[in-house]
């Protein structure tokens, strides 16, 4: 990368940061509801090489091939590309008042773009961290967190919660990470995959999002919707679901994303008391049912997804669901030790059938959260 980044801007690395891609185990759409979600890191990642310069923030990326430079008074929240997650992490850290040091920053991921596994946050929180050390900010993971997720809202334009960023920034190798959206407090829970003979299958559908912002916007103000007509502030602060449903009750749609964020909440609550016995039969039947409620209620899967999660199951996964926002993207499978990859090819084989876009599949364990690497 030195190399790269020596090609580009013609200096040396002065500071190197790395910053992973997830997946998240359970807890969909719950984020912006003030609710609960259960990520682990990738051991993919994105990392960002930087360096001072004299003026201004220049960046460049591997997959782009190309170069963006921007001076301090030509941040502009909503200018778009690529090169606005980089920049819109240069701006975030100074509408909060910081000192940014200008800077060149090369960046390089192999995280799978656009495919639910939050290649954006990668980049996002991997800029930061390079950018606070150039700087001398002491920056905490979850202050980190919630300036990317302001460049993502604010610069790039995405509405998107906590999940992502919190994720990248406060996994830990080993550890699904139980966080609480709503008073930002998590906690590392040791998901001993393979110690236990198991696995993780994760299925890149490969299938290209379509109105997927919309359709995010579209679930956002429902659930915000529902909220108001029940008189609480977000769906967390729900004290009675079984009411709060009856309710919703003359309104299919809120009922129904309604019942999705209290169900997949309570869902996340058993996968921590599952997790914390290292009880994967007892995950297994949380993630069939998290799919179900996304499919039925929420509504935010597609075809290829609901098929590759059926394929999976009946392939011998103990349990399987979409993860990520929907509308196309990943699942994930939990497999004995060693069946990732017949249940890949099965999922592969039906695609084939189907006349579908092959799928991409790997097997996944927790690696390290957003750290410096030199
Ligand atoms: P996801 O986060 O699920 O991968 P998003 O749509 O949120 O999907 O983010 C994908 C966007 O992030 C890409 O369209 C691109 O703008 C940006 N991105 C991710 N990785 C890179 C990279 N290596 N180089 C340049 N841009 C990237
Ligand atoms: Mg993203």
């Amino acid at each position: 990368m030195a190399e790269l980044h020596r090609h580009h801007h013609g200096r040396d690395p002065v500071v190197v940061w790395a910053a992973p891609g997830r997946v998240n185990l359970i807890g969909e759409h719950t984020d912006y509801n003030g609710g609960f979600v259960m990520p682990f890191a990738l051991r993919q990642s994105a990392v960002v090489v930087a360096s001072p310069q004299a003026s201004g923030w220049t960046v460049a990326s591997e997959l782009t091939g190309e170069r963006h430079h921007l001076g301090a008074d030509q941040l502009q929240p909503g200018t778009g590309g690529w090169q606005a997650y980089l920049f819109g992490v240069v701006w975030a850290l100074r509408e909060a008042g910081h000192d940014v040091v200008p800077a060149a920053l090369t960046l390089r991921s192999d995280v799978p773009v656009g495919a639910g596994l939050s290649s954006s946050a990668a980049i996002e929180c991997a800029a930061l961290g390079a950018l606070a050390d150039l700087s001398g900010l002491e920056l905490d993971g979850l202050t980190r967190a919630k300036l990317a997720q302001r460049a993502e809202n604010a610069y790039v334009g995405a509405p998107t919660g906590l999940l992502d960023q919190a994720a990248s920034t406060l996994c830990t190798e080993g550890h699904m990470l139980f966080f609480d959206c709503d008073s930002l407090t998590g906690e590392n829970i040791p998901l001993p995959l393979a110690q236990r003979g198991h696995e993780i299958l994760v299925l890149d559908t490969n299938t290209p999002h379509s109105h997927v912002d919309g359709e995010y916007a579209e679930r956002r103000a429902g659930c915000e919707e529902a909220a108001r007509r029940l008189g609480v502030p977000t769906l967390r602060q729900v004290t009675d679901p079984e009411q709060a449903l009856a309710d919703l009750a003359d309104d299919d749609r809120l009922h129904r994303y309604a019942r999705h964020v209290l169900t997949e909440n309570d869902r996340v609550l058993q996968a921590v008391t599952a997790g914390r016995d290292a009880d994967f039969a007892a995950l297994g039947p949380l993630l069939d049912a998290s799919h179900v409620s996304m499919r039925q209620d929420y509504r935010i899967t597609v075809a290829t997804v609901d098929a590759a999660v059926e394929t999976s199951r009946e392939a011998g996964a103990l349990g399987a669901r979409m993860t990520g926002g929907g509308f196309g993207g990943c699942i994930i499978a939990l497999c004995r030790a060693g069946e990732s990859d017949r249940i890949g090819a099965a999922v592969a084989d039906r695609f084939a059938r189907e006349g579908w876009t092959a799928p991409d599949w790997f097997s996944v364990t927790p690696g390290p959260g957003a750290r410096r690497v030199n």
